[in-house]
């Protein structure tokens, strides 16, 4: 089944396109611009609930507290607590 293996190459290669479009993305914002350390969280905003609280105990994300300035960052670096980037909430 010639078109069946065709069929299946295609499917690879765009599978490792958006696979690699997806990793590229990801990096990207996950690295920080001050360090360059890839230990970098989301900044989570507004009242954190119990598995948020538990969620930020782990190290997973940081906590943005419940006032929104407008400006707010949205990646928190652990390694030099420099934060940067926006959230677009409140927009
Ligand atoms: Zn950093």
């Amino acid at each position: 089944m010639r078109a069946g293996w065709l069929g299946l190459a295609l499917l690879a290669v765009v599978l490792s396109i958006a696979v690699a479009c997806w990793v590229g993305r990801e990096a990207a914002e996950l690295r920080c611009p001050e360090c360059g350390s890839a230990d970098v969280i989301p900044i989570v905003y507004g009242k954190p609930g119990r598995e948020l609280m538990a969620q930020a105990e782990r190290g997973e994300v940081a906590l943005g507290g419940c006032i929104l300035t407008g400006s707010d960052p949205a990646w928190h670096c652990a390694a030099c607590e420099h934060r940067w980037g926006r959230t677009d909430m409140g927009r």
